[in-house]
């Protein structure tokens, strides 16, 4: 057999695994897709009774950009009487997840009232009359009935909940605590960190190791303070890299694309420098502890 025959074998048989693993491929997301991507309805608790039905309703809007405005409740009922109710209404499009309350009108008691409920089915179709589509729930009338009787939650909890959910992997509010390198009261230039960086406090700075000296001129009086040592400093998670510790104290605090970093053989002798930066840092991740 000839070498070129044998490398065709081998580009066949590869070409064959590639489109295998493939079709694999696009058959576990699609999967995944269908168990985790599938829009949600949720049963509302009613804030007012008699025909009022309220629910959520959860789809992917950037997948699916369409604009729902209508509900329908579909009553099959083969064993009982009436064997066939249908109540819709349209609200203001909705283009994304939402909650609403909705007045079904007087056959929305009757659905509910039928005679033989238990024996039958109901189904929920959300949809959007104007793109022409629309997402069917089926479910047996005594769940149906369970989910409208049991529902705890309001369209307003539910839409907190949503947004409080929404909110989790967000970052926490940032909270500046008091700064005493922090004067107030530069001439027309308002709050500012008295750090020798700084050159409306340079002059204050001049022949010290970092502490302020009190009453200098063009600023208030900042505390004094005594040098120290540090035994040990570092970043705590939270960073969002503002640069201001590698503005105050570059020998020590590195800046990278996503965090701060503490240089290796970072100078540990100017404590009031490197607690300069730990007070400068808007999100509180710099930590250290003074030499005894
Ligand atoms: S000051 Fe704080 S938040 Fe800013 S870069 Fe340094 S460690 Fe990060």
């Amino acid at each position: 057999m000839s070498t070129s025959l044998i490398a065709m074998g081998v580009a066949i048989f590869l070409v064959i695994n590639l489109v295998i693993g493939l079709a694999a491929l696009s058959l576990l997301f699609g999967t995944f897709e269908t168990l985790f991507g599938k829009p949600k309805l949720t049963i509302l608790r009613a804030t007012q009774s008699g025909n009022f039905f309220a629910f959520g309703f959860k789809w992917n809007s950037s997948k699916e950009p369409v604009k729902i405005n209508s509900i329908g409740l579909r009553l099959f009922n083969p064993f009982g009487n009436p064997t066939q109710v249908e109540v819709s209404k349209t609200f203001d499009a909705k283009t994304s997840s939402f909650a609403t309350e909705v007045d079904m009108g007087p056959g929305f008691i009757e659905l509910l009232g039928a005679q033989n409920f238990d024996f039958a089915v109901v189904q929920v179709v959300i949809q959007s009359t104007k793109e022409g589509i629309a997402w069917q729930f089926d479910m047996k009338g005594p769940k149906f009935r369970k989910l409208v009787s049991e529902a705890s939650l309001s369209v307003d909890q539910f839409i907190k909940q949503k947004t409080l959910d929404a909110d989790k992997g967000s970052k926490p509010p940032i909270d500046i605590p008091i700064r005493s390198f922090i004067a107030d009261t530069v001439p027309g230039k308002g709050s500012q960190l008295a750090i020798p960086t700084n050159p409306a406090f340079a002059a204050q700075f001049a022949g010290t190791s970092g502490a302020p000296a009190a009453g200098a001129s063009g600023a208030a009086p900042a505390p004094a303070a005594e040098n120290f040592k540090i035994a040990k400093v570092w970043i705590e998670p939270g960073c969002i890299v503002c640069n201001a510790c590698e503005d105050i104290y570059k020998d020590v605090f590195e800046v990278l694309a996503d965090t701060c970093i503490i240089r290796p053989n970072a100078p540990l002798d100017d404590g009031l420098r490197v607690q300069e930066a730990a007070e400068a840092c808007p999100v509180e991740v710099i930590k250290f502890t003074k030499a005894s």
